[in-house]
């Protein structure tokens, strides 16, 4: 260990990095406003069993991946994992069951600790959304069609493929975890060791197993469409069918299963292949048994959540900051400063380096990408007016000092 060196799987945004992680979260921020969604601002840290009682016993964020340590008080606190687990807790704590229905959005960072590679970090950001309060398929087809339009939004659209699946309700996940227990009993010994536990505890998990010989076996296994009740697989069927109706476009894929254990009908996730291994930008479903199950009402809920380094990753138009107007002083420079301040005070975004020659200003000006450079030589000071060059096509005019403003306004 190195005290000046980031923590393994950390790191620093800087402010080429950040105006794109930027421009991420407030892209999904204005789609998703559009819905009726607002903010919630939820602590980075909360007691651990806000976590490990949700996610369930089984799941490798539990298992393997928190960050969780007794604070000065003896309190086991976790650096939350993930976004949902934390809205959930607030809102039981925050007694918000009068306000249903609730569409939520949250940013941030998340903690886990697995091991880094690329789109795979320890501190990562996500953005996500919750809609708690409403059982119907159409809040499925608002919150998956909501995560296609932010990803549109963020010229994504093509590049992304939507896999959805069912999950079912209650009885058809027990019809099904019976039929793969009885498909993978037979495999037991060739399975990977977290999945043999996965095989007693919840075997749905070993659905989602990353090991090689596990997807292999898992290959043959039955799937959840064939234990589906009639209930479920209509509740499905109307979640296709109000995604066909908005032209979002998809594929079902009758082995996808959510990571956490809180899961039930619809579960979805948006997959790149310009990623690598890391493919999943986007990953969400629907949770009806969650907040009764910390010890709240009864409260159905879906969900998703995004990697923000990931979907960074792939957006390529990121908007330029505004470009500045740089002030060269040829001599007095404290003059100089007063005017960046008049400047500023108007909007205008300035430039103004604190030594050297004009031809090392000029340079400046141009890294800055300044649109015009305001010159201050002493014969305009004299005349009450500077030099302003506009720095795309060269020409440069007399500008008197009080109309300065107006002309760097000026469309
Ligand atoms: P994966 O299968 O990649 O481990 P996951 O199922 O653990 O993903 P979720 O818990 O569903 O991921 O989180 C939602 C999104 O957050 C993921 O689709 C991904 O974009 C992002 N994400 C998850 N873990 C990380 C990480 N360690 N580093 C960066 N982004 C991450
Ligand atoms: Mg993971």
């Amino acid at each position: 260990m190195s005290s000046l060196q980031p923590v393994r799987g950390t790191h620093d945004l800087l402010p080429d990095d950040s105006r794109r992680h930027r421009h991420v979260e407030q892209t999904a921020f204005e789609v998703v406003k559009r819905y009726g969604y607002g903010e919630v601002v939820t602590p980075i840290f909360e007691f651990t069993e806000v976590f490990s009682r949700t996610l369930g016993e089984t799941s490798d964020v539990v298992t393997k991946e928190m960050y969780t340590f007794a604070d000065r008080s003896g309190d086991s606190i976790t650096l939350r994992p993930e976004g949902t687990a934390g809205v959930a807790r607030a809102f039981i704590s925050g007694g918000l069951s009068q306000n249903l229905p609730l569409k939520l959005f949250y940013r941030g960072p998340m903690f886990r600790h697995e091991r880094p590679q690329k789109g795979r970090l320890r501190q990562f950001h996500q953005v996500g959304v919750e809609l708690l309060g409403v059982d119907s398929p159409q809040a499925d087809v608002e919150v998956v069609s909501m995560a296609f339009r932010m990803l549109q939004a963020l010229g994504l659209g093509d590049t992304v493929q939507l896999e959805i699946n069912t999950l079912g309700d209650a009885d058809s996940r027990t019809a099904y975890r019976d039929a793969l227990i009885a498909y993978l009993e037979p495999f037991r010994d060739a399975l990977s060791e977290d999945s043999r536990a996965r095989l007693d505890k919840n075997p749905m998990r070993v659905l989602d197993s990353k090991d090689e010989g596990d997807k292999r076996i898992v290959a043959g296994a039955p799937l959840i469409q064939d234990c589906l009740t009639p209930g479920a697989r209509a509740f499905f069927d109307e979640v296709c069918a109000g995604l066909t109706a908005l032209a979002v476009p998809f594929v079902v894929n009758p082995k996808l299963v959510r990571g956490l254990d809180y899961y039930c009908h619809t579960a979805f996730e948006f997959i790149t292949t310009a990623l690598g291994a890391q493919g999943t930008v986007l990953a969400g479903g629907r949770y009806d048994g969650l907040i009764g199950q910390m010890g709240g009402p009864a409260t159905p809920g879906i969900g998703w959540a995004a990697g923000v380094e990931r979907l960074s990753m792939l957006v390529e138009d990121v908007p330029e900051a505004a470009r500045p107007v740089a002030i060269i002083p040829m001599g007095d420079v404290q003059a100089a400063m007063v005017l960046a301040d008049r400047l500023r005070a108007v909007g205008l975004a300035v430039d103004l380096g604190f030594s050297g020659n004009m031809k090392k200003r000029m340079a400046r000006a141009n890294k800055a990408r300044a649109r015009f450079a305001v010159i201050l030589g002493d014969d305009e000071a004299a005349r009450g007016a500077v030099t302003l060059r506009d720095l795309d096509s060269g020409s440069q005019e007399e500008v008197p000092l009080a109309a300065l403003e107006e002309r760097l306004l000026r469309p």
